[in-house]
C-alpha cells in the first residue's frame, strides 16, 4: 500500500514572499522547510516571535501565515485556525488586500488538512478573487494554483487545467523568484497526472525538475520526486518510481524530516510489493513502522504494517502476517475509516487466499461483507435522512408559499374592501353634495319663479295700467269685453239689472294746459281718476280711453239708474277743485251714454258699436254746450232706419224720432247743481 499523495494546497505554502530584510530572509527559509520538519521550524519561528509581531505589515503577516502552516504539519489544527483568523482580522484591520487574501489561503489550508474540503474550496475561491485584485504576483500565482486544485478536488478538470496552466504563465513574469513557477509546474503535472495526460505529465515533470534543481532547494527537490514516484507507480514504471523514492530518501534523511521519512519508506515497501520484491519490501515497511513511530505519525504506521503484512503473507509467513495486517487494520477501525478498511479486508482476503488460509478469507470477506453492508446502510440512513430533509424543508417551504398566497389574498381582499368602502363613502358624499346643491337650486330657482311671478304680474299689470292715472288702458278693456258675456237679470225689486258705458271728455283741456301747463293738465288727469274711482264701485271698469277722455263700464246697474249715474259723473269732476300754485282749477266733462248691451231690432250691438254710438252721445253733449251728458236709451221705429243711418248722424235720428235721449246737465261752481235730469224727447217723439 503507498500513502496517496493528494494535491494538497498546503504544498504551496513555502512560498509566501516578500522583500528581503534579514527577518524576511530568515522566514523564506523557515518556510522551505515547514512541510519537512515542522518541529524544527516551530522552534525557529519561536525565536522570531518577538521581532516579526513588531515588525511591517507584510513581514509580520508572512510570519503568522508559517507559524500557522507549520502548526497545521504539526497536526494542531485549532492553534493553525486561531493563527489564520488572527491574520485574516490583521488585514481587515489594516485595510489591506494582500493579507486579507494571505488569511483566506492559510484558513483554505488548514481547513483542507482538517479534510473540510467544501469549505476550503470556498475559501480558496475567495482568496484567488481578492489576491486578482492586487499586484502582488507571488500571492496571484499561489492564490491561482489552490482555487485550480480546489477545482480538481470538484472534479472540473477543464477549470482546473486552465487555472493551473494561467498559474505556470503567471509564474513565468515573475523575474527574481523561481518558487512559484517550480510550484506551478508540479501541480499541473499533479493534475495531467490525474487527468491521465501522462505525456503532458512527463513533459511538464521534466521543466519541474528543470526549475527545482536550479532553485538548489532540498525541500523543492522532494516534492518534485514525489510527483515523479506518483506518475512513475500510474504508469506502470515502478523501477523508475523507486529510484525517485529512494533519491528523496536520501534527501529527506538529509532534512532530519522524521514524517517524510516514515512516508518514503511506506512507499518505498508499496513499490516493492508491486515487484514483488518481498524481502525488501518488508524491510523498508518495518523501517516504515519505526520512523513513523517516531514521527508519532500512527497513520504511516498503519500503512507501513499492512505493508509487512503483505510481505510477510508473500513470504509464507502467514501468522506474521495477519498479526501485523491486524495492526494496521486496528488503526482503521479506530479512526472509523471504513471506506479504507474496506479495501484493506480485500487485501487481506485475498493475500489470505493465496497463502491456502480460506478460512481466515471466509472471514476477512465476511467482515468486509458487514463492513458494507453497515457503509451500506449508513448511507441509506444518509440518503433517507437528506430526502425526508429535503421533502420535509419542501414541504415547509410549500407551507409558507400557501400561507404568503392566502396572506396574499386576504390582504387583496381587505383591500378591496376598503376600497369598496371608501367608494360607497364617497358616493354617499357625492349624493349628500348633490342634494344639497340641488336643494338649494331649487330654492333659488323657487325664489326666481316667485320674483318671476311678482314681475310677471307687475308687467302684466303695467301693461294693462296706464302709467300716469293707474286706470286700465284701453287695450286692457279691448281684451277684457272680448271675453265678457254681459247676461240681462233682474234685481231684488223685481228690476232690470243692465250694464252701462259711459264716455267722457275734458271740456276745453287744451284751455288748462296753455294756461296752467302741462303738468297741471296731468294733474287735472289725475283727479279726474282719482274721483271717478270714488265716485264708482270696486267692481266697475274705469279706462283712461285716450289724452283726455275716460270710459266707465259698469256691469251691474238698475236700467233706471244710468242716468244718475251720468249725473253723478258730471257733479264729481266738476266739483273737486286741483291745487295749483296757490289756486284751484276746476274743470267739466261731457258725457255720452248708454246701457250695455242695446239691442236695436231685437239684435244686441258688438261693445265696440255700444261704444262708438256713446262717442256720438258725447258730441252731442259738446255740441249743446259742454258739461252735460247725453244718453242712448233706446230705439224706436228701428225698422225704418238702419244702424248705419243713425251711427251717421245721431242728432238727425233723434230728432227724426229714431233714437230716444237723455240729457243730464252738470252744474257750475258758480250755478247750484242741476238737480235733475232732463228727459230729452224728439221733436217728433212728443
Ligand atoms: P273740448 O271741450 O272741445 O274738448 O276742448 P278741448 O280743449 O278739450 O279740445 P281737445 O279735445 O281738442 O283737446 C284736447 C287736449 O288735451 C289736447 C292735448 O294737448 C291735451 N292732452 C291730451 N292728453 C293729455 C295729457 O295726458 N296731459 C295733458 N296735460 N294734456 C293732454
Ligand atoms: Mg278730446
Ligand atoms: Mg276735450
Amino acid at each position: 500500500m503507498r500513502l496517496r499523495l493528494m494535491a494538497c494546497a498546503g504544498l504551496l505554502a513555502p512560498f509566501l514572499a516578500l522583500a528581503q530584510t534579514q527577518l524576511d530572509t530568515d522566514i523564506a527559509q523557515v518556510r522551505e522547510v515547514v512541510r519537512f520538519v515542522p518541529d524544527k521550524a516551530l522552534v525557529q519561528l519561536q525565536q522570531m516571535e518577538p521581532a516579526a509581531r513588531s515588525a511591517t505589515p507584510l513581514t509580520r503577516a508572512e510570519f503568522l501565515t508559517q507559524l500557522s502552516l507549520t502548526h497545521r504539519s504539526l497536526g494542531r489544527y485549532k492553534t493553525a485556525l486561531a493563527l489564520a483568523d488572527e491574520l485574516y482580522d490583521y488585514g481587515r484591520a489594516q485595510d489591506n488586500k494582500i493579507i486579507i487574501a494571505k488569511g483566506l489561503l492559510t484558513r483554505a489550508y488548514v481547513r483542507s488538512a482538517m479534510n473540510e474540503r467544501q469549505v476550503s474550496h470556498e475559501l480558496a475561491f475567495e482568496a484567488e478573487k481578492l489576491a486578482g485584485t492586487t499586484d502582488d504576483l507571488v500571492l496571484r500565482v499561489q492564490a491561482t494554483i489552490t482555487a485550480g486544485q480546489s477545482y480538481a478536488e470538484q472534479g472540473n478538470y477543464p477549470v482546473a487545467l486552465s487555472r493551473l496552466q494561467s498559474a505556470v504563465e503567471l509564474a513565468h513574469q515573475i523575474k527574481d523568484d523561481n518558487v512559484p513557477l517550480a510550484s506551478a509546474l508540479n501541480a499541473l503535472t499533479l493534475l495531467y497526472t490525474q487527468m491521465r495526460e501522462y505525456e503532458k505529465a512527463w513533459e511538464t515533470l521534466g521543466e519541474t525538475f528543470e526549475v527545482s534543481e536550479a532553485l538548489n532547494s532540498p525541500g523543492r527537490m522532494a516534492i518534485a520526486n514525489n510527483t515523479e514516484y506518483g506518475l512513475a507507480v500510474d504508469t506502470g514504471q515502478y523501477k523508475r518510481g523507486m529510484r525517485a523514492l529512494l533519491s528523496n530518501l536520501e534527501l529527506v534523511r538529509k532534512l532530519g524530516a522524521q514524517r517524510m521519512l516514515a512516508t518514503t519508506l511506506v512507499n518505498l515497501s508499496d513499490v516493492n510489493l508491486k515487484l514483488h520484491e518481498f524481502p525488501s519490501a518488508l524491510r523498508y515497511a518495518n523501517e516504515a513502522s519505526a520512523a513513523a513511530r517516531d514521527a508519532n505519525d500512527e497513520a504511516n504506521e498503519a500503512t507501513a504494517r499492512i505493508n509487512a503484512g503483505q510481505a510477510y503473507m508473500a513470504t509464507g509467513k502467514v501468522a506474521e502476517g495477519k498479526k501485523s495486517f491486524a495492526q494496521g487494520m486496528a488503526y482503521y477501525e479506530k479512526t472509523g475509516d471504513k471506506p479504507e478498511l474496506q479495501a484493506l479486508l480485500t487485501e487481506y482476503g485475498e493475500a489470505l487466499e493465496r497463502v491456502g488460509d480460506y478460512q481466515g478469507a471466509v472471514e476477512a470477506y465476511h467482515r468486509e461483507r458487514k463492513l458494507s453492508n453497515e457503509m451500506f446502510e449508513a448511507q441509506r440512513k444518509k440518503a433517507m435522512w437528506e430526502l425526508q430533509e429535503k421533502y420535509d424543508t419542501e414541504k415547509k417551504k410549500r407551507q409558507i408559499e400557501q400561507l404568503s398566497h392566502e396572506n396574499q389574498a386576504k390582504g387583496a381582499e381587505l383591500t378591496a374592501r376598503r376600497l369598496q368602502q371608501r367608494i360607497w363613502w364617497l358616493l354617499a358624499i357625492v349624493f349628500a353634495m348633490a342634494a344639497v346643491i340641488v336643494g338649494m337650486l331649487y330654492r333659488k330657482v323657487r325664489q326666481a319663479n316667485a320674483q318671476l311671478e311678482v314681475k310677471n304680474l307687475e308687467l302684466k299689470a303695467q301693461s294693462s295700467l296706464d302709467p300716469l292715472t293707474s286706470l286700465y288702458n284701453r287695450r286692457h278693456f279691448q281684451e277684457y269685453m272680448r271675453s265678457h258675456n254681459q247676461v240681462e237679470r233682474r234685481g231684488a225689486n223685481g228690476e232690470d239689472i243692465v250694464g252701462a258705458l259711459f264716455l267722457l271728455d275734458v271740456d276745453h283741456f287744451k284751455h288748462v294746459n296753455d294756461t296752467y301747463g302741462h303738468a297741471a293738465g296731468d294733474s287735472v288727469l289725475k283727479m279726474i281718476a282719482e274721483s271717478l274711482r270714488v265716485a264708482l264701485r270696486e267692481t266697475d271698469m274705469i279706462v283712461r280711453w285716450g289724452g283726455e277722455e275716460f270710459l266707465a263700464f259698469l256691469p251691474a246697474i238698475p236700467r233706471n239708474g244710468v242716468d244718475e249715474i251720468a249725473r253723478r259723473i258730471l257733479g264729481c269732476v266738476s266739483s273737486q277743485p286741483v291745487p295749483f300754485q296757490e289756486q284751484n282749477i276746476y274743470v267739466n266733462v261731457s258725457v255720452g251714454f248708454a246701457p250695455f248691451p242695446l239691442a236695436p231690432g231685437g239684435t244686441p250691438l258688438p261693445w265696440e258699436r255700444a261704444v262708438n254710438l256713446v262717442d256720438m252721445a258725447l258730441y252731442l253733449a259738446k255740441a249743446h254746450g259742454r258739461n252735460r251728458a247725453y244718453g242712448v236709451r233706446g230705439f224706436t221705429n228701428f225698422e225704418k232706419t238702419s244702424m248705419e243711418a243713425i251711427e251717421q248722424n245721431l242728432e238727425q235720428a233723434w230728432r227724426t224720432g229714431f233714437v230716444d235721449l237723455t240729457l243730464v246737465l252738470g252744474s257750475t261752481p258758480d250755478d247750484p247743481p242741476p238737480s235733475n235730469v232732463v228727459p230729452l224727447k224728439s221733436k217728433s217723439g212728443n
